[in-house]
């Protein structure tokens, strides 16, 4: 999950040059520049509501608009080519799961559902395969996806995960975690996580991370020296310092190696299980 800044294009103008495109008779024209109006109000409601999927209203097009502006997308026109650029430009991290994926874009208001939406820049979000796995949901009752260009609740740390301690050691229980469970969007946040972030494979990533980790902490946290650590508080220092740089390297907090990290340094038991593991290796 990753807050972006809104995309620079200009969406009256590209749709309102693309509505008089009499080369798209195969496609959206005439039936866009019929139905020009109700599209552009309908950006407008988008963007005065933040993308917020409570409030944004449906606009009602006709089917044959729904299926030029799908194939609009599929095959961008010339005054369209903006979409590949949104698609070209993704971040090192998926705003959408907070994966280190990217490389295609996902339509936050479903075009399947929202096709007034089909080729909107605010609705087109660059993500990783997260886009498909979370197929067409948007909201359930109190609940909505979170819009990676509106709500700046993304900015601050919202998920951590929790490594449990048993006596089988190493073979830790990782579940993911809520940072902040009493921020008024924490509904939302949840099920984010649990239609977007979870199906992308957060869980299975973590559980890798750790298998890795137990084996010889130094070789996964870049920060630690190859020397005995003279304390507890030290070494924790140490992760401290991996999880800043992370937090800084994907400029948010809400990527998964700072979910990882955040989840070693707050789960029970788990620092002084890894000093003593280190120490183990450097004696
Ligand atoms: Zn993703």
């Amino acid at each position: 999950m990753k807050k972006l800044p809104l995309p620079a294009t200009d969406d009256r103008q590209k749709t309102t040059a693309n509505s008089n495109n009499d080369l798209l008779g195969e496609t959206s024209y005439p039936y866009l520049k019929n139905e020009l109006q109700d599209i552009l109000n309908g950006y407008v409601d988008y963007d005065a509501n933040n993308g917020n999927a409570f409030n944004v209203a449906p606009v009602n097009i006709t089917d044959a608009l729904a299926d030029g502006l799908k194939k609009n997308y599929k095959s961008p026109p010339k005054d369209l080519k903006f979409i590949n650029d949104l698609r070209e430009s993704s971040p090192i991290v998926c705003p959408m799961c907070g994966s280190l994926g990217t490389g295609t874009l996902d339509h936050l208001f479903p075009k399947e559902d929202y096709p007034e939406f089909a080729v909107y820049s605010k609705n087109l979000v660059p993500a990783c395969d997260c886009n498909i796995k979370r197929r067409t949901n948007l909201k359930d009752g109190n609940r909505r996806v979170l819009h990676p260009y509106y709500d700046n609740v993304l900015s601050q740390r919202l998920i951590s995960c929790d490594i449990s301690q048993d006596p089988a050691f190493p073979m830790a229980k990782i579940k993911i975690k809520y940072a902040q469970p009493n921020l008024p969007e924490i509904d939302s946040i949840k099920f984010h996580a649990e239609k977007v972030i979870l199906p992308s494979g957060l869980i299975g990533w973590l559980e890798g991370q750790w298998d890795s980790l137990v084996k010889d902490p130094s070789l996964s946290i870049h920060t630690l020296p190859d020397e005995n650590i003279a304390s507890v508080a030290e070494f924790e220092r140490y992760l401290n310092s991996a999880l800043s740089k992370y937090d800084r390297k994907f400029e948010t907090p809400n990527n998964w190696y700072s979910i990882f990290f955040h989840g070693l340094l707050n789960s029970r038991g788990v620092v002084n299980f890894l000093y003593t593991k280190h120490n183990l290796i450097y004696p």
